[in-house]
């Protein structure tokens, strides 16, 4: 078929009445002069190939600028145009669009695994917030999907699986089924042309034979329903050469046994008439049992929208009859609606049903504007908000949160990737490492040996991965240095000692099974456990002198806090101690603070201590909710100074179960008490609790949180 720019204008100025078509007109020329002397592999002008696409975007009804799109989406690509050239000529609309085609024709897919393809089908939305963008690349890619024959058979099969696998679904996600069902066939021809002749001659000769059987039906149908008042559209039809090849594997059945294959559609004006219709159809013929599907009282999440039902007619064919009206036709076959994955799989995600919500808003604008088309012109979908997808130099797809950097980049690619990260290439750029990632970036990484994470990079990473990473890195770090600490604390104990059976150097002593008699596995862990704090140097001296310490002040040994129910993300085995400056309460909001050598300090966020330290040292901490330990907090309580006073609110805390372990009071010259408790709280709610009981008490003043004690 050869199209001329004045079919494409005469198509136009049919549903465009008033067109202004300069642009189109202006496009046709400049892409006439950049694609001359040009040609296709089948020998013809390329410019046809442009003519081609330009027309079956007007068949879609689109608006002007997608048209003139269509006409320069191959000119930037194939020549020295760039993108600004069509700014220049064009505006900034049809730029945009040929921009979004330029990338798209830019990369390609190399067939994976599914969730790779996946992957790329949602980048291609991603990057492409207008969807007048993929509505033309479809028309290009179904045009070359139908001249794919002048191709080597190595390009067909790679087209033929891309379009199998990206754009076939990619046009059922936008619920064009008209093309998806061409470039399922197409694709399929060309993956599997023996199968695919064989059911398609199989498919051709049965409608042959059924070509009569069908007219009659359909003209009974007619007759039927008019005797009911009922006037309607009755169309036949027939499954598509791909859907009974679906059938076929699903089913593991010969194509004798596909039964459905030939059917029925009734187009009617409202959904009274559709139940109507249904039961003269069942009344004609005999429903098969299970058979019978209600989408217009239970629409599919798609949105589609009609009546199932399989009959048995007298010359025993089983025919499928859709019942339906207009509008549910219009939605079922160039609507907007997401059949893809719900169909495919049966079952809708999360994550799906967010996009399908989205869809379905979208489905509600097109019906207010009245014409379906319209919407398209100047709707801006970001159908995956919180997503980029980049690619890999290898050419696979990566999904990561939006914001992302080079840095979380190389740390999903591999933890040592992003431990070395020093840069990366974008596009063949180098970016800095806080460059913001876009869809459709190719991301290279450069490293090094010598390079190594610093505190700076939990600032750029956006992902929990890479921070967790980073921070586990630094902490590490910290280890190396508390097994350097632990070493000297022991050395120098050991030095200083007056006891002979310690003047030993660290060689002579045999420190793996001193490690063992506190359960670690070697000398680097023991050391590790003494400059972290676990294990004070007492404990050491005793396990190796155990008589002669005995009489020695006995140091309390510090309170192994383990985690102190304080969690600290992506580490484990801390030790945790709680700043004596703030006396943190789990409820509190609190803050890690890195002590070279002592672990985790928490304190409260604002305390006056915290904005005094080396801010790089802080570190994001959570109560751990399922441990269950007493803080010892203080608060005074301003009241009366009257006899009893002391002893109702002793009785208020008594009552709350909360222990006190120290009380004093002191009476003020304005004749009001100031009375101080330290009590064994588990948490801030508790607290509270404890507070506003205080405060209905006569007498009182006011209840303070000690900052410090
Ligand atoms: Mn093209």
């Amino acid at each position: 078929m050869r199209i001329r720019i004045n079919d494409i204008l005469d198509e136009v100025s049919a549903y465009i009445p008033d067109a202004d078509t300069r642009m189109i007109e202006k496009a046709y020329v400049f892409s006439a002069r950049i694609h001359q002397g040009q040609t296709r592999l089948s020998g013809e002008p390329y410019l046809n190939h442009p003519l081609m696409v330009a027309w079956m975007i007007a068949k879609m009804q689109l608006d002007t600028a997608s048209i003139a799109a269509g006409l320069l989406h191959d000119t930037v690509e194939d020549s020295l145009t760039t993108v600004d050239d069509i700014k220049n000529e064009f505006g900034e609309e049809i730029s945009a669009l040929v921009d979004g085609l330029t990338k798209i024709s830019k990369i390609h897919f190399k067939s994976k695994e599914e969730e790779q393809a996946e992957n790329f089908r949602k980048m291609l939305l991603a990057m492409n917030k207008d969807l007048r963008v993929l509505l033309i690349k479809l028309a290009d890619r179904l045009h070359n999907m139908r001249t794919l024959e002048f191709h080597s058979v190595a390009a067909q099969q790679r087209i033929a699986k891309e379009t199998l696998d990206i754009y076939a679904p990619l046009a059922s996600r936008l619920g064009i089924y008209i093309i998806k069902t061409e470039l399922e066939g197409l694709s399929f021809k060309y993956l599997n042309s023996e199968t695919y002749t064989k059911l398609k001659a199989g498919l051709d000769t049965k409608a042959k034979e059924k070509e009569a059987l069908l007219k009659d039906m359909m003209n009974l149908v007619v007759t039927e329903l008019e005797k009911v008042g009922l006037k309607g559209k009755v169309i036949s039809r027939i499954k598509d050469v791909y859907s009974v090849y679906r059938k076929l594997n699903s089913q593991n059945i010969d194509f004798e046994n596909v039964y459905d294959i030939l059917g029925i559609r009734i187009i009617l004006n409202t959904v009274e008439e559709c139940y109507k219709a249904l039961g003269v159809i069942h009344a004609m013929w005999k429903p098969i049992q299970f058979r019978f599907k209600d989408y217009i009282a239970m629409p599919k999440q798609n949105m589609y929208q009609s009546l199932h039902t399989t009959v048995i007619i007298p010359q025993g064919e089983r025919i499928e009859v859709q019942i339906r009206t207009q509008e549910m036709d219009n939605i079922a076959n160039e609507g907007i609606a997401a059949h893809w994955r719900y169909k495919e799989k049966g079952k809708v995600d999360k994550e799906d049903e967010k996009t399908f919500a989205w869809l379905r808003q979208l489905l509600e604008w097109q019906t207010e504007l009245k014409d379906p088309k319209e919407f398209l012109q100047s709707v801006k979908v970001d159908l995956y908000p919180d997503e980029v997808y980049v690619f890999t130099p290898q050419g696979d797809v990566m999904r990561l949160p939006k914001g992302s950097t080079p840095l979380d980049f190389a740390y999903s690619v591999h933890t040592g990737l992003g431990h070395q990260c020093m840069g990366a290439k974008v596009n063949g750029q180098i970016v800095p490492l806080k460059y913001t990632l876009k869809s459709g970036d190719v991301i290279e990484i450069l490293k090094s040996a010598k390079q190594h994470p610093s505190k700076d990079w939990l600032r750029i990473a956006k992902t929990t991965r890479a921070k967790n990473k980073i921070r586990a890195w630094i902490i590490a770090q910290e280890r190396e240095q508390s097994i350097t600490l632990g070493r000297e604390l022991v050395e120098k104990t050991l030095k200083s000692s007056h006891s002979p059976a310690l003047q030993k150097t660290l060689k002579e002593l045999n420190l793996d099974k001193l490690a063992a008699s506190f359960s670690l596995k070697n000398k680097d862990e023991l050391f590790a456990a003494v400059g972290f704090g676990k294990i004070s140097t007492h404990q050491i001296i005793h396990k190796i002198i155990p008589d002669e310490v005995k009489d020695e002040p006995k140091k309390e040994p510090e309170k192994k806090l383990a985690s102190g129910g304080i969690t600290v993300k992506g580490i484990e085995d801390l030790l945790v101690k709680f700043g004596r400056c703030c006396r943190p309460l789990p409820g509190d909001e609190v803050v890690g603070f890195i002590s070279r050598g002592k672990g985790i300090t928490v304190h409260r966020v604002g305390c006056a201590y915290v904005s005094d330290m080396d801010q790089q040292r802080l570190i994001p901490v959570e109560w751990d909710t399922s441990i269950a330990e007493t803080h010892e907090i203080e608060f005074s309580v301003s009241c009366d100074d009257k006899p009893g006073m002391l002893g109702s609110i002793t009785a208020v805390i008594g009552a709350q179960n909360v222990n006190i372990s120290k009380t004093s009071t002191q009476s003020l010259a304005d004749g009001s008490s100031r009375c101080v408790f330290r009590v064994l709280v588990k948490n801030l709610q508790e607290l509270s609790l404890l507070f506003s009981k205080l405060q209905g008490l006569k007498g009182i003043y006011g209840i303070e949180r000690s900052q410090t004690f």
